[in-house]
């Protein structure tokens, strides 16, 4: 393979165009001052903002960098570098006091506070490395007063700074922010390269294989998932769950009755479930078609191709459709336990 093929020695999956682009700032010393990396969850955006803090701070020769070996960069990966901070929900609860009264909301949101540390950390300059790297995580989660606040910082960095923003995608990021970072949009990681990637860390086969479907090309989730049992058995655990509700009558009964009264209080898990129905109904709807192989959810699939079988494509196709309307509706505010009874009334029985 060239040189140039897109694989490096980065310690980042796939994205190659955009470590391509990284690499070659790195080697020319034309860096931008501001990086704005979106992409969904778990797509391996921290992973990316990681290895590039590395690969300015590194020791070794500037075509080898990040090497993972150097004191800095086995610094960085273990967060113990005193030039590299990443921000996130969790670090702002440990290290920001939240305002009187504002515990709850320092947990969801990036505090002004946080922006006001950062801008004084930036501008002192490194102690051991030769940048100064600041990455923000959750940046979509900055607090309305937050981006204001953290603009003049992005307006003129200090020569031996850099800030990589996190965020899930550039809408969430206001204008003025955006304008003043290079972007880099992350895709997914093809199905194919998770699983050899799995297989090559020594993960079974049949579990590689079931972990990189599931992944929906979200490298970083995957081997999250291949190293964290207890994230998969609960993973699992959740599946039996929703199949239980899509398919035996009781379990629809509880769809309009506890999970709609539980909404209000915790959406995040109405969401989850709605997204594991449509992913059981479109899994369905592939065993009947024959394409078993292709399936999310191979740990249900022969009771799942079974119950299949009792419905037509057209059903099946209903059951997705209806169950992702259901989404948008609660999305829009509907009240949950119509848009929840209205969608199992679409599902075939
Ligand atoms: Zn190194």
């Amino acid at each position: 393979m060239s040189a140039d093929d897109g694989r490096t020695h980065w310690p980042v999956i796939g994205h190659e165009e955009a470590v391509r682009g990284l690499r070659d700032a790195v080697r020319s010393g034309r860096m931008s001052h501001a990086y704005l990396i979106t992409g969904p969850e778990g797509i391996g955006r921290s992973t990316l903002a990681m290895a590039l803090a590395q690969a300015l701070n590194c020791e070794h020769v500037i075509d080898e960098r990040p090497c993972g070996e150097c004191d800095s960069c086995r610094r960085i990966d273990h967060g113990a570098h005193p030039d590299v901070t990443r921000v996130d929900l969790d670090w702002q609860a440990d290290m920001i006091a939240a305002p009187r009264g504002d515990a709850t909301r320092s947990r969801q949101r990036l505090s002004i506070e946080t922006i006001r540390w950062l801008r004084q950390d930036i501008v002192t300059r490194p102690v051991m490395g030769r940048w100064k790297v600041q990455i923000v995580d959750d940046a979509d989660l900055f607090s309305e007063s937050a981006p204001d606040a953290f603009l003049k910082t992005l307006e003129e960095p200090p020569s031996f700074a850099i800030i990589i923003l996190v965020a899930t995608s550039v809408d969430s990021v206001s204008e003025t922010v955006r304008s003043r970072c290079r972007h880099l949009q992350l895709g997914t990681v093809s199905t194919a390269l998770i699983r050899e990637t799995l297989e090559s860390r020594g993960v079974p086969p049949a579990a590689a294989g079931a972990i990189s479907r599931s992944a929906h090309g979200r490298i970083a989730w995957a081997l999250r998932m291949a190293n964290d049992p207890e994230a998969l058995r609960a993973r699992r655990e959740k599946v039996e769950a929703a199949l239980e509700h899509l398919t035996a009558p009781l379990g629809r009964v509880e769809i309009s009755g506890v999970i709609a009264s539980n909404h209000s209080r915790n959406r995040e898990a109405t969401h989850e479930l709605l997204d594991l129905y449509t992913g059981l109904w479109r899994d369905a709807l592939l065993h009947r078609a024959g394409l078993g192989d292709l399936v999310v959810f191979p740990e249900v699939g022969d009771r799942l191709a079974e119950y299949a079988n009792n419905f037509g494509v057209g059903d099946l196709r209903r059951a997705v459709g209806a169950t992702q309307r259901c989404m948008g509706d609660l999305d829009a505010n509907m009240q949950a336990r119509i848009a929840l009874h209205a969608m199992v009334m679409q599902w075939p029985r």
